[in-house]
């Protein structure tokens, strides 16, 4: 239901192109007042709502759209229901666990003094999630109109990211809402299954009225009335003895109050928000803290006392001079953090509603506050403009934080048993990496800038838009440098906060303040899906004089670009860089030294997504033990492991023996193994190699293995087959179940095996084809 042409946003785009963006940019206005009244009995909300809407276009307009949410979870036969099934989701459990809003009274009038309340409709038609009703005249630039309206909402059981559970609402995306106008037209899209919101700047009165024992926490400033928090606010100061004690007596004051049948009612305020968002709940307790003046409200549940108390308004305090410091001072009154229904986060204006008391939790959502929530896109077409940007501060954050590890490594060592504490244990960056360029090797890599409805599936959504989304900052930051990346931030906040962002009106920032040209990188990595491939050219060391010459040729194997670090080590210990902006096929930097040089390595920070690191500098091997269940996939060495094994079968009794393992990267494996029988005086061996089969198109790997040369060779070849869309992050029905996530993508693979024949095939353990479950099959 996309109410305007792509095709008109190119040419919009190709005509402004001399302009600064911000010069011609309006957006529209809107103030709700809400009266709303919680019933927790049926599970529902009623409300009356009253919209003010401004025409700042340029446009005249005739209709008005509203999202009605909660539709989409009416039944089995709304938009998103289809396209869950589609990939094999259900959003509930059974339709009597679904919800809907019904509008029980409509009126449009109009607001110029002339038509006054004469020229008001009450007729609206829906179709989906959508309302649509025709304006009782044609607005004007500059025009107001005012919708009142009342409605009934039957709040879902939570799914998502919204409903009830036990007594604890969450209320995300509740409300008739107004659809957004803007260059582009309206955007009138229903409620799909993969993707956010997008929403208009305006000011928010909303009034809620709940049972007495119910405390509420939302967007906006308390204006009148009661939340309850000083009811349950946890004194961290007090011992846990003295707390229950504090706590009982509370309970005694709630229960008398709600035996009474008293309701509690609150007046919330907001401005410059997009979006109004609230919990409720009997359960909650609450703290109190602040960061430079700014309130910190957090609210938790008593199951998870132990686990939030203290230390997520310690988090938050972090988060918020973290994102001050680094974009622009939070603009907003308060920050609430409320312990969400949903598994993870989701972020609202002024209000985030998070899973975990986790610190990459609280850091992303509150960071999707500022990417979101002050720089607001258009999450459905642009994801990448907010979950790349917080996904990428969150890292940084935790960089700056906890080094390189990216995770606070002292706890996780201390929790780790004996085997986690020998495994080589991955940063933050390389994990997502690892998985990135898995993702991108799959042959089913997608542009990262793609509305969230045209991806294939939700995995390359995923991929895409939170782990590429974030290395697109990372590699921005690297290309204009530190300093300027940090100024880009800063001018993005200052010029576009409170406003509607997109890609053009970024990379506007990001060349005013760079004074590059970042077409191609814009382009490359938001349109295309390139592949980065460097390799080392043949080196020329010459003595010149008292000091040394080096040559160090660079080829661009593949099609992507990046500009590329060549790093050179000398005797002496000096390292030397420099940058090649790796445009041409074959490129050539030369470095003066007067120490004799002794290492060439390239991209040395690995800060450009290159695919292969094996061509980057001279090979080099890391040999160790092959621990159970170990995940370990170094980019710069060839890593060879080793681990014994042996076990027990009918024919050879007892059988022992070993294997060595040599991998370069995810994707090549090969292995040698040789085991001895004690009863049949047999020693069998097993020669493995296995790859992908690019060539197919898929994401595939062939393997083949011979097994006991003494007797005839036997060959079996194998071609698997799973759907992409069967093996979405939340399903797992292939034979390699066990493995991460990275395989999920996987759509054919090809096994080819060679064996003996032998008296019996007793050599393999038992349980035949354990070898096709094993985990170094399916890491790719
Ligand atoms: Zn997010």
């Amino acid at each position: 239901m996309r109410q305007y042409l792509p095709a008109l946003s190119i040419i919009l785009l190709f005509c402004t192109g001399g302009l600064k963006a911000q010069d011609d940019y309006w957006q529209q206005f809107v103030h709700y007042k809400m009266d709303i009244t919680l019933l927790p009995i049926e599970h529902a909300l009623v409300g009356d709502e009253t919209i003010l809407y401004r025409n700042n276009s340029p446009d005249t307009l005739y209709n008005i759209y509203l999202h009605l949410y909660p539709n989409a979870y009416k039944n089995s036969q709304t938009i998103k229901a289809q396209e869950a099934r589609k990939f094999h989701r259900r959003l509930l459990k059974s339709e009597k666990d679904g919800g809907y809003i019904e509008v029980e009274s409509f009126r449009i009038v109009a607001n110029s003094e002339a038509r006054n309340d004469h020229f008001s409709v009450t007729a609206f038609e829906i179709d989906d999630t959508i309302l649509k009703a025709k304006l009782p005249a044609p607005l004007p630039p500059a025009g107001e109109i005012t919708i009142q309206l009342s409605f009934y909402h039957k709040v879902r059981k939570h799914s998502s990211r919204a409903g009830y559970r036990g007594f604890q609402y969450d209320f995300g995306q509740w409300y008739p809402k107004v659809c957004v106008y803007d260059q582009d037209g309206w955007h009138a899209e229903p409620f799909h299954l993969i993707g956010e919101f997008y929403g208009e700047f305006g000011t928010f009165d909303v009034s809620i009225s709940t049972p007495f024992e119910y405390i509420i926490g939302a967007t906006g400033v308390v204006t009148d009335g009661d939340p309850g928090w000083e009811m349950v606010r946890v004194d961290t100061s007090l011992a846990e003895a003295e707390r229950r004690e504090q706590r009982k007596k509370t309970q005694e004051e709630i229960r008398a109050q709600s035996a009474e049948g008293n309701l509690r009612t609150v007046t919330f305020h907001a401005e410059n928000v997009h979006d109004f968002a609230w919990v409720a709940g009997p359960d909650f307790l609450y703290e109190y803290g602040e960061w430079d003046g700014i309130p910190i409200h957090v609210l938790y549940r008593s199951s998870a006392r132990n686990r939030w108390r203290g230390t997520v308004i310690q988090k938050s305090q972090r988060a918020l001079a973290w994102l001050s410091e680094k974009f622009g001072r939070y603009p907003y009154p308060q920050l609430t953090v409320a312990n969400g229904l949903l598994r993870g986060g989701m972020e609202y204006p002024m209000l985030v509603m998070n899973s975990s008391q986790g610190e990459k939790v609280i850091l992303h959502e509150v960071g999707h506050i500022y990417f979101y929530g002050i720089l607001a896109n258009n999450e459905l077409q642009e994801a990448w403009l907010d979950e790349g940007f917080t996904s990428f501060q969150t890292r940084w954050y935790m960089e700056t934080r906890y080094g390189k590890w990216g995770f606070d490594r002292k706890t996780f060592l201390k929790k780790a048993n004996w085997l986690q504490r020998r495994r080589p244990v991955k940063t933050n960056r390389e994990t997502s990496r690892d998985a990135l360029l898995a993702y991108m090797n799959s042959g089913h890599d997608e542009p990262l800038s793609r509305a969230a409805g045209k991806y294939n599936e939700p995995f390359s959504y995923m991929r895409n838009v939170y782990t590429k989304g974030a290395f697109f900052y990372d590699m921005l930051k690297y290309v204009v440098g530190d300093s300027t990346f940090d100024k880009i931030c800063k001018t993005y906040f200052e010029r576009w906060q409170f406003k509607h962002v997109n890609e053009a009106r970024f990379k506007q920032v990001c060349e005013d303040v760079s004074g590059q040209d970042l077409g191609w990188f814009f382009e490359q990595w938001l349109h295309e899906t390139p592949t980065i491939d460097y390799a080392l050219g043949k080196v020329k060391k010459k003595k010149v004089g008292k000091g040394w010459r080096t040559e160090v040729p660079i080829l661009r194997k593949a099609d992507g670009r990046m500009p590329v670090e060549v790093q050179l080590i000398t005797a002496a210990g000096d390292t030397l860089i420099q940058r090649w902006d790796g445009a041409d096929k074959i490129g050539k930097v030369v470095f003066s030294t007067t120490s004799k040089p002794k290492k060439v390595l390239l991209d040395p920070g690995d800060a450009i997504l290159d695919n292969s690191r094996s061509n980057n500098s001279g090979r080099t091997i890391e040999f160790m033990f092959d621990y159970p269940n170990m995940n370990y996939i170094p980019r710069d060495t060839y890593l060879v492991t080793w681990r014994p094994s042996g076990w027990y079968n009918e024919v050879d009794k007892f059988r022992f023996g070993g294997r060595l393992r040599a991998s370069q990267g995810a994707a090549r494996k090969s292995e040698i193994g040789l085991w001895y029988g004690s009863d049949s005086a047999e020693l069998d061996g097993r020669v493995r190699y296995s790859n992908r089969v690019r060539a197919l198109g898929f994401r595939t790997r062939g393997r083949s293995w011979h097994k006991k040369w003494k007797a005839a060779l036997k060959w079996t070849a194998i071609l698997l087959f799973s759907t992409a869309n069967t093996c979405g992050m939340h399903r797992n029905t292939s034979l390699w179940s066990a493995s991460t996530t990275q395989n999920c993508l996987a759509t054919a693979r090809i096994m080819c095996c060679v064996s003996t024949t032998r008296k019996a095939t007793s050599s393999f353990r038992p349980g035949k084809p354990a070898t096709f479950t094993k985990p170094t099959f399916a890491t790719a």
